[in-house]
């Protein structure tokens, strides 16, 4: 039997929460900006060793720009997080460190990979600076559209759940 995981991404709107989904998922990418409301579900089945696989069912939630009115019930039975900013956007990761101790707090024992996207939109001595500063607070530098780390970010947190 396959274990069958539900995962959650919260952020802002317009980190790239759809679109890594939708490359994960589906392997393509898309410029066109299409606002996700309420929750869209998709899912997909990992294989992570030769005797083990997952299902992921990925929850897509519409963006908060303050996680604490992100509807309690979305949250009920998630067995892992992915919390995305945007690296060209400070306003989506200023507040991160509260953000993340409301989720650790209230959600304790859950894994959680923090990620910055569109790294295809910075420069290298931009993400040295920041990785400075965000050391300990963030997993992965991804990007949706070149596909950089999405499968590993997915894969990680999938090996985290079993
Ligand atoms: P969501 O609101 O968090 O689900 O964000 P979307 O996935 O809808 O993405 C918002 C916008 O950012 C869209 O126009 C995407 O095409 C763009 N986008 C998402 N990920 C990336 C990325 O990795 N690189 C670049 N350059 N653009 C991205």
């Amino acid at each position: 039997m396959i274990a069958s995981k539900k995962i959650v991404l919260l952020g802002h709107f317009g980190v790239g929460k759809s679109s890594l989904i939708r490359r994960f998922v589906k392997n393509e990418f898309s410029d066109d900006y299409k606002v996700t409301i309420g929750v869209h579900i998709s899912k997909k089945e990992i294989q992570l060793s030769d005797s083990e696989s997952i299902a992921l069912i990925i929850w897509d939630l519409e963006g908060q720009d303050d996680i604490h009115k992100t509807r309690a019930s979305y949250l009920l039975g998630t067995s892992g997080f992915i919390y995305v900013f945007d690296l060209t956007r400070p306003e989506t990761f200023k507040n991160l460190k509260t953000e993340l101790r409301f989720i650790k707090e209230n959600f304790p024992n859950i894994p959680i990979k923090v990620v910055g996207n569109k790294m295809d939109l910075v420069t290298k001595v931009y993400l040295k600076q920041f990785s400075v500063i965000f050391d300990q607070f963030v997993d992965y530098f991804v990007s949706a559209k070149s596909g950089s780390r999405v499968e590993l970010l997915f894969s990680k947190l999938a090996k985290a759940l079993i």
